[in-house]
């Protein structure tokens, strides 16, 4: 492979760009948002052709789609060039090529980053079409290649009867999901998504590609499990021990009066239930207020009836669905669309039962929400199970003894206009900060929330000290930065 442009040329584009002079690809100027982007039309042919995959400018038809992430929000910062790489030796030209011009870089697999960290001005490093599940071998295990989403995850173990700890959204990216731990349904049963990887491919800063697994290379294959995505290089390939499924009962129980005495109830009651049991509860703000509750049972109708029965004594459901089904047709029944949207949410894991005044906390807050034209939500992951079952040193992710995860979800519309969408912001961290009392100072590393200060500890907690060492080993140069990104020391 040639790399055909060298630290003199990129110091002769660097100073086309002081003279106003530099070139971007599709455009003769450099534009504001791609104030960062030095490299000169000639070295992104070079890329263009080291690449299997397409590199695409502001030009090319589909550049808008595939640029844009989920979280509209960051939608105004354009990459420079998407390299769309189909293979390791293209994320190893890419890294390689970022390196020599100097140029910002992001990865992306299903873009869907709350705090917009797959986003660039520079080159967008996109696995998305690295999207194979290969086939299920002796032992079940299943290898993914880094860019695959949920849906690639849904149509492949569908037939075979087998899944992993996965998302309800579709979109999803896998490789973004199991870095940052991986929760889902299945996690009280069958652990997070990060403790049924058993092996992970990835090209680091020096072009390497390391196996990974609990062999080779285990220190960097702890920390990519539950240490973050983007922290420390570029995973091409996921291998899964997968789990057999069978039939499960879903549900979906919609309350619409009663909450005060329900949702109390429910926090005491959700984190006592067996691990057969993953829900997650969602109060929803405003005048149309209503407590949801939603998930999936390792057995049947009845149990989940008398299960949930302290709940249907307060008040019986204005809605309820509840169906026995085959695993994956079950899924379909729980997944959502999740389409892009600004929004912003913020986390808390929660270590003890809530208390009452935890929940006249939330639905004080919840009812007195500024409004948008979209909505806004407290939601709980239900979690324990086999996630706490794992010590909080055996992987990167440390948020293993908690019972829940407490998540705020704020989204708004263009229609509401800046002052609209700073009172929200407003009332999303004084509602944030009243919850802490209650819940805790750990936030999931994957609702990565850009207002959170003392993150690296949010996120990391005493796991945090190994994986700046990880980093240090695997990116000595600190080339896979952004905001919130693991340093090189504390
Ligand atoms: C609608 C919605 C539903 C969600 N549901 C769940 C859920 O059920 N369970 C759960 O655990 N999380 C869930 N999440 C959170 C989700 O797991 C994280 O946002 C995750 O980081 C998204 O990964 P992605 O690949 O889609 O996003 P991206 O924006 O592409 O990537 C996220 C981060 O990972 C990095 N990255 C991406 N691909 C790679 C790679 N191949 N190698 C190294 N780094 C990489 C990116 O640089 C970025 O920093 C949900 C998020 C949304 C928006």
């Amino acid at each position: 492979m040639s790399f055909a442009l060298n630290r003199r040329t990129f110091l002769k584009s660097a100073s086309g760009v002081l003279l106003g002079l530099a070139y971007l690809p599709g455009s003769a100027r450099a534009g504001a948002s791609n104030a960062g982007t030095v490299a000169s039309s000639a070295s992104w042919d070079d890329l263009a052709r080291s690449l299997k995959g397409p590199l695409l400018h502001k030009d090319a038809p589909d550049y808008a789609t595939i640029a844009a992430p989920w979280n509209l929000r960051f939608a105004a910062t354009l990459p420079a060039g998407i390299a769309r790489c189909v293979s390791p030796e293209d994320v190893r030209a890419c890294l390689h090529w970022a390196q020599s011009n100097e140029v910002p870089l992001a990865i992306r697999s299903g873009g869907h980053s709350y705090a917009g960290f797959s986003t660039t001005s520079g080159l967008l490093l996109d696995v998305s079409l690295m999207n194979e599940v290969g086939d299920l071998d002796a032992s079940g295990r299943v290898r993914l290649s880094g860019g695959a989403r949920n849906a690639n995850v849904y149509a492949a173990l569908r037939p075979l009867g087998r899944a992993i700890t996965h998302g309800r959204c579709k979109g999803v990216g896998v490789a973004g999901l199991v870095l940052g731990g991986g929760i889902g349904f299945s996690q009280r049963l069958q652990g997070l998504a990060c403790d049924q990887l058993v092996e992970t491919e990835i090209v680091i800063a020096s072009g390497e590609l390391l196996r990974c697994n609990e062999v080779d290379n285990a220190d960097l294959f702890w920390a990519c499990r539950g240490g973050g995505g983007g922290n420390f290089g570029v995973n091409t390939s996921l291998t899964f021990q997968t789990f057999p499924v069978a039939v499960v009962t879903v549900f979906r129980l919609v309350w619409r009066s009663g909450l005060d005495e329900l949702l109390p109830a429910a926090l005491a009651l959700l984190p006592t239930t067996p691990d057969r049991l993953g829900c997650k509860l969602f109060v929803e703000a405003g005048k149309d207020e209503q407590l949801e509750l939603v998930g999936q049972l390792v057995g049947t109708e009845g149990e989940l009836t008398s299960l949930l029965a302290p709940l249907y004594r307060i008040a019986t459901p204005n809605e309820q669905a509840v169906r026995a089904l085959p695993y994956w047709d079950s899924q379909e029944f729980l997944s959502e669309e999740g389409p892009p949207e600004y929004s912003h949410e913020r986390s808390r894991y929660v270590f003890r039962p809530v208390p009452p005044e935890g929940a006249r906390t939330v639905l004080d807050f919840l009812r007195r929400w500024p409004t948008t034209h979209d909505g806004a939500q407290w939601k709980i992951f239900l979690a324990g199970g086999a996630v706490a079952a794992v010590p909080t040193d055996a992987t990167a992710f440390v948020h293993r003894k908690a019972l829940m995860l407490s998540t705020i979800d704020l989204s708004w519309t263009p229609e509401d206009d800046a002052a609209a969408v700073r009172a929200n912001q407003v009332w999303l961290d004084e509602f944030h900060a009243a919850m802490q009392p209650f819940t805790s100072d750990e936030s999931f590393q994957n609702f990565i929330d850009e207002a959170e200060t003392n993150y690296l500890r949010a996120y990391y907690g005493a796991n945090l000290q190994r994986l700046v060492e990880i980093k240090r080993k695997y990116d000595p140069d600190n080339l896979f930065r952004f905001t919130q990104s693991i340093p090189l020391s504390l």
